[in-house]
């Protein structure tokens, strides 16, 4: 059987489970904030899998099914309520990694770009110098403890950018820019991110080195030179990529010991995939709340809406962030938390911005519902949810606690 043929092998039988009972359709995102477009469930992904498999076996992929798929969230929330186990962001992993292989065609020209700038540049899109002004800022120097940070927070301010440059040239436009973007790289640059953006994330980043420092722990950082860990390569189904790229960024994270994290996307694909196609992989993985002296804090007095992340649920089951939150308010949870939150709507954002936009409002909903103060642990979710109103970054409202 060739490597092609195991794949399609897999989407059978990961699509082949769905019984179509429905349960999934109450607590899928993409489903009710698409106006119940049934392509958008975990069912109707199971079902246009099987239709996938069917096509390429008997003939060739003529169905257009990239939305179907590249719109999946990949927060597995379906999976904890499906009586059969379907695993619908495995099947959108699935057939993401065969249209990349096989049907190029299908692919959105954003995607393109990302993952040309990724090999390129090492980052989604090329930073500007403005992104590193935290650096000058902090304290480092040589450890076997690496602060990284997967340049998640640093690469909001150009989502942000990308996002009002769509909305003025139009999608028609702006996808012939995306485009032109491949062959004439200053196109890539997207203009100038916003300051306002910037300084929020170039804060945020300030004040976890400054938890850290407080905490006394010393590490090192790579500056100018941090590469992004890959994780759009994984989620958009480049894997043979993934797994050429991981390769050179672990070449350079093996020289530590441990690595801190400080984005739950970075401490998810360092701790599960990078170890799938690492066999040697050692280094020990934190997310930076491990590291945090509890005492340091004085109680808030605060009552605060905390928002799961979804790579805190799943494979990774962390709860450091709800903890130390916890001990500095009272931290109440919104109806949909822990392994059923709802995603924040982040992850489609660059392919799909109106459903981003539907998703991030019916969660900041459900948060503003139980206090004004709402708080998240990830770059993603802050920006996505912060289009609706306020929302503090963890390591931003923990400074405000030190004694
Ligand atoms: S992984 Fe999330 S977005 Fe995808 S089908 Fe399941 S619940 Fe819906
Ligand atoms: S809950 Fe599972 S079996 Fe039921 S419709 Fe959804 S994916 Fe299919």
């Amino acid at each position: 059987m060739t490597e092609f043929e195991k794949i399609l092998n897999d989407l059978k039988n990961e699509s082949s489970k769905c019984i179509s009972c429905g349960f999934c359709d109450s607590v899928c995102p993409t489903y009710k904030s698409s106006g119940y477009d049934m392509a958008k469930t975990a069912r109707g992904r199971a079902q246009t899998g099987l239709n996938v498999f069917r096509e390429i076996t008997l003939n060739d992929l003529s169905l257009n099914v990239s939305d179907t798929f590249y719109s999946c969230l990949d927060c597995h929330v379906c999976l904890q309520v499906c009586p059969t186990g379907v695993d619908a962001g495995k099947i959108s992993d699935i057939v993401k990694a065969i249209i990349s292989e096989k049907y190029k065609k299908l692919q959105k020209p954003e995607v393109n770009l990302i993952i040309e700038n990724i090999k390129k540049y090492k980052s989604p899109v090329p930073l500007k110098k403005v992104s590193y002004e935290w650096l000058g800022h902090i304290k480092y120097g040589r450890s076997d403890t690496l602060l990284y940070t997967g340049l998640m927070y640093q690469l909001m301010p150009y989502t942000e950018n990308m996002e009002r440059m769509r909305k003025k040239l139009g999608n028609k436009l702006f996808h012939i820019m995306i485009s032109m973007a491949s062959v004439i790289p200053v196109f890539s640059r997207f203009g100038r991110p916003d300051k306002r953006m910037l300084d929020r994330t170039n804060n945020t980043l300030i004040h976890i080195v400054e938890l850290l420092n407080k905490s006394g722990i010393s590490f090192d950082v790579l500056g100018y030179n941090e590469p992004y860990p890959g994780t759009l390569l994984y989620d958009y189904g480049y894997i043979n990529d993934f797994k050429d790229y991981i390769t050179g960024v672990y070449n350079i994270l093996k020289n530590y010991k441990k690595v801190i994290t400080v984005d739950p996307h970075t401490y998810n694909i360092l701790r599960y995939e990078y170890k799938k196609y690492i066999p040697d992989f050692n280094i020990d993985v934190y997310y930076y709340t491990d590291f945090l002296n509890k005492s340091m804090f004085t109680n808030s007095g605060k009552t605060v809406a905390f928002h799961d992340p979804c790579h805190f649920q799943g494979n990774t089951e962390y709860n450091g962030a709800i903890n130390i939150i916890s001990s500095v308010a009272k931290a109440v949870k919104p109806e949909r938390n822990s392994n059923l939150t709802y995603c924040c709507g982040g992850p489609d954002e660059l392919l799909y911005p109106d459903l981003s936009m539907n998703i991030s409002k019916n969660r900041y909903n459900q948060l503003i519902e139980k206090s004004q103060n709402i708080i998240t642990a990830c770059p993603i979710c802050s920006y996505s949810l912060s289009r609706n109103g306020n929302v503090n970054d963890l390591a931003d409202f923990l400074v405000k606690c030190i004694k």
